[in-house]
């Protein structure tokens, strides 16, 4: 049976998001933000694109409170007072678009290599009695001469966000995934989930995948470098077979606002793997209260301390 789907957008972090309608919610499932909106039926469904591939969930809900509730646990000391307080029970399975790239490399390259050689050299010193002696020691000296060359690599694999809401260095965090359990899309698996369609275009997934794809042919030619000692002055990559498909991979997400400035925290759970990964804001007046503590061991350096808070007092 076809769950019936809501499309809601929200004005603060930018994600839209289909939603079954019996989990309609009044906050965004992203960032907690009130401000998110209906979205009229059809606005979007012209240029949506449908995702290629899809990771089903293997972590449950029940399963996914039980980790983050051990995870706020774990950063309990320092976690604000309202961040105890949130209600773990919203903890929302989303299913997040995300770019996969791939692509062959054929990059030159011109670099410095380094071979030590040792060598014996004499010197002049004065011994205990205060002559002067002469003297041989071995050092380690180093060559350089250039090189260049060819080198060619496959880039597997590369993910990067397709979600306005949430960044790439968000995404690493719970990466990696085990993508050999991808299947291709079908709308039969999302329905009754949320689902976040892509914010980011197909073009600027692959800018940014590029840049990763680069970084990650960068440090391949490094490793491929010769010599005691190299460093790769310059590289120039063309790249081929170029691959670019919408995959939605399963997170789960706990997203929470407290604080009189609504500061918001977002705790991610890998839907596949189960890790938990999170930013706690640290609440400045128990960071305080924890250094105190350790200050109260030593008398000298709690008067010290207490220089310090003056010090941090009166930035306040
Ligand atoms: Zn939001």
């Amino acid at each position: 049976m076809e769950t019936e789907q809501l499309e809601i957008r929200c004005d603060d972090c930018g994600a839209t998001l289909t939603m079954p309608a019996h989990r309609f919610a009044a906050v965004c499932p992203f960032c907690a933000s009130p401000s998110v909106v209906d979205r009229p039926a059809g606005e979007s469904s012209a240029r949506r694109e449908p995702p290629d591939f899809i990771l089903g969930f293997v972590i449950d809900r029940a399963e996914a409170e039980r980790r983050v509730k051990a995870w706020i646990g774990r950063s309990r000391f320092f976690a604000p007072s309202a961040l105890k307080q949130a209600k773990v029970h919203s903890v929302e399975g989303i299913y997040l678009p995300v770019w996969l790239y791939g692509c062959i490399a054929h990059s030159q390259y011109e670099a410095r290599i380094g071979e030590d050689y040792t060598t014996t050299e004499s010197y002049t010193t004065t011994d205990s009695k205060g002559r002067t002696v002469h003297r041989t020691r071995t050092v380690t000296k180093t060559e350089w001469r250039e090189l260049s060359g060819t080198h060619a690599s496959y880039v597997l694999d590369v993910l990067v966000t397709a979600s306005k809401g949430l960044d790439n260095a968000e995404l690493e965090t719970i990466e990696p995934f085990d993508l050999r359990a991808m299947r291709r899309y079908d709308p039969a698996i999302v329905s009754g989930w949320a689902a976040e369609e892509a914010t980011l275009s197909r073009d600027e997934g692959h800018e940014l995948a590029r840049s990763e794809a680069l970084e990650f042919i960068e440090d391949r030619i490094e490793d491929f470098l010769p010599g005691d000692s190299s460093s790769l002055q310059h590289f120039d990559s063309r790249l081929s077979s170029e691959d670019t498909d919408l995959v939605l991979l399963p997170i789960w997400v706990f997203a929470a606002r407290y604080g009189p400035n609504a500061e918001s925290l977002r705790i991610l759970i890998n839907g596949q793997t189960g890790e938990v990964q999170g930013k706690v804001p640290r609440s400045i007046v128990k960071i305080v209260a924890g250094s105190l503590l350790g200050l109260l061991a030593v008398a000298l350096i709690f008067l010290l301390g207490l220089f310090a808070l003056g010090v941090i007092g009166s930035f306040l």
